[in-house]
């Protein structure tokens, strides 16, 4: 673990341009990257500046914990209802679908806290 090299952007936590370690591309970063070029907006590099930097390995602390427990909850949920079914004896596909659908929705919920990462990659 370490931090990535100083590339120009913006401040993702202060919003000022400066140099700081740019955001590690994930899915987010990928989606967010598609829908600036689709509006035909100049992209823009989001970057942590030192002064930030610890602030927003805080909060991607936070969203990284949010995930895990949400994912947990999310298995939770699974295995209460199907584990439900199996033990009244009326698993059927529909309460499969709906445990994997509603699984997925609970683990998607902790993109609500969603922060980048901006630790070099490995
Ligand atoms: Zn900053």
């Amino acid at each position: 673990m370490g931090i990535a090299k100083k590339e120009a952007g913006v401040c993702l936590s202060c919003g000022k341009k400066t140099n700081g370690a740019p955001a590690k591309p994930d899915i987010v970063i990928h989606a967010a990257r598609k829908i600036r070029s689709l509006l035909k907006m100049r992209p823009s590099h989001t970057v942590a500046c030192a002064a930030c930097m610890q602030k927003c390995a805080e909060k991607r602390g936070k969203f990284e914990k949010k995930t895990r427990d949400y994912r947990a909850a999310a298995l939770v949920f699974f295995l209460l209802l199907v584990g439900g079914s199996v033990f009244y004896g009326n698993l059927e596909l529909p309460v499969i679908i709906a445990a994997v659908l509603g699984a997925l929705f609970i683990a998607a919920l902790s993109y609500a806290y969603y922060f980048p990462s901006f630790e070099a990659e490995k």
